[in-house]
């Protein structure tokens, strides 16, 4: 006999799904018969992406970068390998120490030393990684698992910092044709944190809830903190936010979206030098001073 908690749960499960459906569709994310590359990091945001996707029918491999970061890769991976194997995902493996010759561990310990934000350079070269790999697989499309929350704090983080980017900020990115850039969708744009995590348990997928030991960033944890005030105080404000500034970027990104090629690595680059050649030599040096101390 089914019970009322499990038909609930049933109720919820399915909502979910069709949400992230209805972005996919709404924002013209995906057709069925592209194939996608889920970049997958073992955390419950990109498992549960991949899982809804292959549940749907989606053709769909994964992509995880092997940080090297102690027990916390370790983790990630085998719970990935794991999720991967139970539901016939073909899962791409990349050494990210291979892959740039710098133990990311080294840097970023050096990083906060100096305090300087780890997530800044591991971000940005895990993203040039990410774009070279699925090019070199013949993928036309990368998914990642960004929720709502996240798109929230970084919008909000932005606007205070610097200036939010409206050519990388929506479900879809987009790049002019031929730059190198494959296409970038986030099929989980419109969905809180809290229910990633609730979908996530009650289809029991295989993820730790391990927090990478370098995720210190303070700054991202008070603005974090602050739009949970406002969300209990005033229900809808994430979404609200996010729904605004997305159709506020959909006007602006033409005259945003011009590119150049980086001079080091050939890839394409606002600047001379691309932000991922900078973070590279930043934790190259910082990786070698490591040694050093
Ligand atoms: Fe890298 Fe920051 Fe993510 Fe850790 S939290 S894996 S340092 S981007
Ligand atoms: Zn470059």
């Amino acid at each position: 006999m089914i019970s009322v908690r499990n038909l609930k749960s049933e109720k919820f499960s399915t909502r979910f799904e069709n949400s992230v459906l209805h972005t996919i569709e709404k924002y013209g994310l995906v057709s069925r018969k592209e194939k996608i590359l889920v970049a997958c990091s073992g955390g419950k945001d990109s498992t549960t992406l991949a899982f809804i996707l292959k549940r749907h029918g989606f053709e769909i491999e994964a992509l995880h970068i092997d940080l090297g970061l102690g027990e916390y890769s370790r983790n990630s991976l085998r719970n990935l390998a794991k999720f991967c194997k139970d539901n016939s995902i073909n899962l791409n493996v990349v050494d990210f120490r291979k892959e740039t010759g710098i133990v990311l561990e080294k840097a970023l310990v050096n990083c906060m030393k100096h305090g300087k934000s780890p997530c800044s350079i591991c971000g940005t070269i895990k993203k040039s990684i990410m774009n070279r790999k699925a090019r070199e697989l013949g993928f036309r499309k990368v998914a990642t698992g960004h929720n709502l929350d996240d798109e929230c704090q970084s919008l909000v983080m932005n606007v205070f910092r610097s200036s939010p980017s409206a050519a990388s900020f929506g479900p879809l990115t987009k790049p002019s044709e031929g730059c190198g850039l494959v296409p970038r969708i986030k099929p989980l744009f419109f969905c809180m944190e809290s229910d990633v995590k609730k979908y996530s348990k009650l289809s029991k997928l295989p993820v730790s809830g391990g927090i990478c030991p370098y995720s210190k960033n303070v700054y991202r944890r008070e603005i974090k903190n602050w739009m949970d005030r406002l969300e209990n105080e005033f229900p809808g404000t994430k979404m609200a936010i996010v729904s605004n500034f997305t159709s506020f970027a959909k006007g602006l990104c033409r005259k945003t979206c011009t590119r150049r090629t980086c001079k080091s690595c050939g890839e394409a680059s606002s600047g001379e030098t691309c932000m991922a050649c900078q973070a590279m030599g930043m934790a190259k040096t910082l990786s070698r001073n490591f040694r050093k101390s």
